[in-house]
């Protein structure tokens, strides 16, 4: 069903925002520090047209599901929250916005961990720009789409996933400075693209963990008298500090000082090993991995062609993401899942996307 289909008449008009995936900067946003996204080749298509009658009406092709709401009506739950969030908080900020329709098709894997959320805000609000001429820049959008998550889908998330969706493309990573939002975007290191697998083990242990490392870090950095761990940058300033609080501080401090190394120009070789040693920390300092990651990277470390490797997003299972030879992904990728899967488990391909359409 396209949109002509679903609404009786063509779009006006659409846009599309890519998901991201984090290389570097792992658990750092919530102590103020840096994080290094990339955009992923897959991406969210919004299409938009107006509607008659007095309500909104949004289709996804994914949920193969269509809601009706009218401005006046209470707020939306499910995927509608994400679109509903974006036209609101512009109308709160003073744009006009009629009735619409909205027809949402993407080649992001929901729930994966590459952002299919911020995808979706972020190619809404940029069709909203394009259909109504909106005087809004890329980091307004990225700001209104963290908006939309946190007020409408009740997401208390950063503002990482929506800068790197609006910001980033696959060929430059956007690093971020998630305390003042200063930001840069650099090239993707030479010769080099992204492999993201994902372990095939849910990311059962992660709400609980999470908030634990987050308590964490807050009595770390309170005990050491800064307002949050990114106020660290000498490693042995942690030695003070009582176990594990040790290793956890150890991890944030560490963890920025790779990603400001990036900042100042490294090859795919240097930028490969940084990844390696995020992994190990994150493993036995901030100990986030299991052991199905650390399989699935250690196999991913020694194949040849990979610069390096590490598990992305929160940890306690989920995907890792590699820095691989350019062209070759797909082979290593092919030969890795070979391996990992002999070992028991469960893996599957995220990027690049095999057999899927890429423009969504
Ligand atoms: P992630 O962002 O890592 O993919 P989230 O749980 O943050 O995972 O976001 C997934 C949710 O975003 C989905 O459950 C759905 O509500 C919404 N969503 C994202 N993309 C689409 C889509 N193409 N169609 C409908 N809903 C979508
Ligand atoms: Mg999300």
């Amino acid at each position: 069903m396209d949109f002509q289909q679903v609404f009786g008449k063509p779009p006006e008009t659409q846009a599309s925002a890519p998901g991201r995936v984090n290389l570097l900067g792992e658990h750092t946003d919530y102590n103020d520090g840096f994080v290094l996204p990339t955009a992923i080749p897959q991406g969210t298509t919004v299409q938009l047209g107006f509607s008659s009658d007095s309500q909104h009406h949004f289709y996804s092709e994914n949920l193969n599901e269509q809601v009706s709401i009218s401005d006046i009506n209470h707020q939306p739950s499910g995927f509608a929250s994400y679109i509903f969030g974006c036209i609101e908080l512009l109308q709160k900020a003073g744009y006009t916005i009629p009735s619409l329709f909205v027809y949402v098709k993407s080649s992001v894997p929901m729930g994966s961990g590459l952002s299919s959320s911020a995808a979706l805000e972020v190619a809404t609000l940029r069709a909203l720009r394009q259909l109504l001429n909106l005087p809004i820049d890329d980091v307004e959008i990225a700001q209104f789409a963290q908006q939309a998550e946190i007020q409408y889908a009740g997401v208390q998330c950063g503002i990482m996933d929506q800068m790197a969706s609006s910001l980033a493309d696959t060929e430059h990573i956007l690093f971020l400075d998630t305390r003042t939002l200063e930001r840069r975007v650099m090239p993707l290191p030479e010769k080099a693209e992204i492999l993201v697998i994902d372990s095939g083990v849910p990311r059962t242990l992660a709400g609980s963990g999470y908030n634990q490392r987050r308590a964490e870090c807050e009595e770390a950095a309170r005990s050491l008298g800064v307002k949050a761990l990114r106020d660290i940058t000498d490693v042995n300033v942690t030695k003070t500090l009582p176990e594990p609080l040790q290793r956890r501080a150890r991890h944030v401090v560490t963890e920025n000082n790779r990603v400001l190394e990036v900042l100042q120009g490294v090859t795919s070789e240097r930028f490969g090993e940084l990844m390696n040693a995020s992994h190990a920390s994150l493993r036995d300092d901030y100990e986030v991995s299991v052991p199905a990651l650390d399989k699935l990277v250690e196999i991913l470390q020694k194949t040849e062609g990979v610069f390096g490797a590490r598990l992305t997003g929160a940890g306690f299972g989920g995907a890792s993401v590699a820095l691989v030879r350019s062209g070759e992904s797909e082979s290593i990728a092919t030969h890795v899942l070979e391996q990992y899967n002999q070992a028991g488990y469960n893996g599957r391909i995220l990027v690049p996307s095999l057999g899927l359409s890429d423009a969504a």
